[in-house]
């Protein structure tokens, strides 16, 4: 085994992965270390790709129960089966964390399995499961180690019946109630997924909407669409406690100034993510942390220390699983002496409840907050042809520009495949295309990307074609 390299990455989340094989794409000779026993990170194994698997799944069921009548197709005896309902999400993860061992060997990556501890700038002491340790050194080394679920005072994740979105995935038995603390991204998708096949489902955010940090039409759009389909929600409310009492656990919060106290058989603790920086040793070098005990970076991901870089989860900015891998690739890029730029403003969020949310650049309320001129347009993406052959009522797509240039600062969208909609106002974002000249390429007929049309055709001044 080389004991030697050019640039370590600690870490094979995706910021960590795609940060090596860019790596070995331009030369260099690269080592990727994880400490369990599968690449992919919490993407891969507990986040993304297994939470995908069962809204996909979820979705289905829900469809075949609520809305096939509507279309003519009658069921009987319809049925989940939990355990292939689980089996197959598993399958799912076990072929992207393959397909991954397979990208690190064709890449001609070294996968050194074990914790990683710096010892300098340069060397680093891996320790296995067998508590065997080995040092390995490099030029360069990129943290990428991601974050872990935080919880909040008074409440303990004991992973037996208050739990994480780790758990909740790869729960043995299907809940008959569920209390879901935090309705943001995690929260609303976990909600879904469990309300979908028949568990009781409540959710208690602190804010006085879901998913507070997007845009306030979205954040209202959902709340309809989850109570329609049976999601008891309580906003403005301020979780206090949680307590497992062997059989159930009892939650604790206070709405409109009175206590009250809810029972369920699980609660999910999704009050958002912690940087992950637990036995790295960072007390051998001197990184810097903010107050977030986030590891602080300069545009181009280089931490206090010159030749250690971070990337994804573990540093500022939104944690999404594309964040760190354009953070990858730039820091990779970095090393090479390119220079590569990076646009942080312009990623885009996705939330994939039914129909998806996704969002790109300002929301509304951060332009009032900054003071800037803008003016708005939106659209219900009910009226589309598209929308009424499908049986989709609910979703909107509404776009803010700026007045005098038309230049697009924010587009939000909530319909169905949302997530692959927004790149097209990306696209427009990160070049700089005015809403007028968005309207001057050709949306397919009939397609959800229409309502983005009408919504460029309104706000720029030329009147919508189908309204
Ligand atoms: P991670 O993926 O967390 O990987 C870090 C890796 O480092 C881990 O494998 C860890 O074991 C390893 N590690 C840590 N310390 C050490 C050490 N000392 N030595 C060796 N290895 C170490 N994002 C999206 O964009 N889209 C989604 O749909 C989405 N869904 C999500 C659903 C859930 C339920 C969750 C929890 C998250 C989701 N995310 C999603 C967020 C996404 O998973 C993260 O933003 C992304 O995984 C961050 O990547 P990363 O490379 O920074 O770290
Ligand atoms: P989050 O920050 O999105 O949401 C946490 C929510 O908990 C907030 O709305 C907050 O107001 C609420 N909250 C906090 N304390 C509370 C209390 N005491 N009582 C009631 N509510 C309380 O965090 P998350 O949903 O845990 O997600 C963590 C990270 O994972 C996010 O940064 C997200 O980007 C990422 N993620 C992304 C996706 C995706 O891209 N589709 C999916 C899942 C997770």
């Amino acid at each position: 085994m080389n004991t030697s390299f050019d640039i370590i990455i600690i870490g094979s989340g995706p910021g960590g992965y795609v940060c090596a094989i860019r790596s070995a794409q331009l030369g260099y000779k690269v080592a990727l270390v994880e400490k369990y026993n599968t690449l992919g990170g919490t993407c891969t194994n507990v986040g993304c790709i297994p939470s995908k698997a069962l809204l996909d799944s979820s979705e289905h069921y829900h469809q075949a129960k609520n809305k096939f009548t509507t279309f003519g197709i009658e069921l009987e005896g319809l049925e989940l089966d939990f355990q292939q309902f689980m089996n197959r999400k598993t399958e799912v993860v076990k072929q992207n964390t393959s397909g991954l061992e397979y990208l690190m060997k064709k890449n001609k990556i070294q996968v050194i399995k074990g914790t990683a501890s710096f010892q300098s700038n340069t060397e680093i002491i891996v320790t296995n499961e067998q508590s065997q340790q080995e040092k390995f050194t490099a030029e360069y080394i990129v943290i990428a180690t991601g974050s872990k679920p935080k919880s909040i005072p008074n409440v303990t994740i004991d992973k037996q019946r208050i739990i994480t979105s780790t758990e909740a995935l790869s729960i043995s038995e299907k809940p008959h109630s569920l209390i879901v603390i935090g309705g943001g991204v995690i929260g609303v998708e976990i909600a879904s997924i469990f309300n979908r096949i028949g568990t009781e489902v409540t959710i208690v955010e602190y804010a006085d909407r879901l998913i507070p940090t997007m845009d306030k039409d979205l954040g209202k759009g959902l709340m309809k669409v989850l109570k329609k389909e049976g999601i008891k929600i309580h906003t403005g409310a301020k979780v206090e406690s949680a307590k497992n009492t062997g059989t159930s656990v009892e939650v604790s919060f206070v709405e409109k100034g009175k206590m009250v106290t809810k029972e369920a058989d699980y609660v999910l603790i999704a009050t958002g993510r912690a940087p992950y920086t637990k036995g790295l040793g960072l007390e051998h070098i001197s990184v810097e942390l903010d107050g977030n005990k986030s590891i602080i970076t300069d545009q181009d991901c280089r931490t206090s220390v010159n030749n250690i870089f971070a990337i994804g989860d573990v540093t500022n900015g939104p944690m999404l699983a594309h964040k760190a891998e354009e953070e990858g690739v730039h820091v990779a890029e970095i090393i090479n002496g390119q220079k590569p730029t990076l646009h942080h403003e312009t990623i885009p969020s996705v939330v994939y409840t039914w129909p998806e949310i996704a969002s790109v650049g300002k929301t509304e309320q951060e332009l009032i907050d900054q003071k800037l001129p803008y003016k708005v347009s939106k659209i219900p993406i009910g009226f589309l042809g598209r929308a009424r052959a499908a049986g989709e009522k609910d979703g909107l797509v509404k776009i803010l520009s700026d007045p005098k240039y038309g230049e697009i600062l924010g587009v939000h969208i909530m319909a169905p495949r949302a997530a692959d909609l927004i790149s097209t106002a990306t696209v427009g974002l990160v070049y700089e295309v005015t809403d007028s000249d968005m309207t001057r390429i050709s949306y397919p007929h009939p397609s959800y990307s229409e309502a983005i049309k009408e919504v460029f055709l309104d706000i720029s001044g030329k009147g919508t074609i189908s309204l």
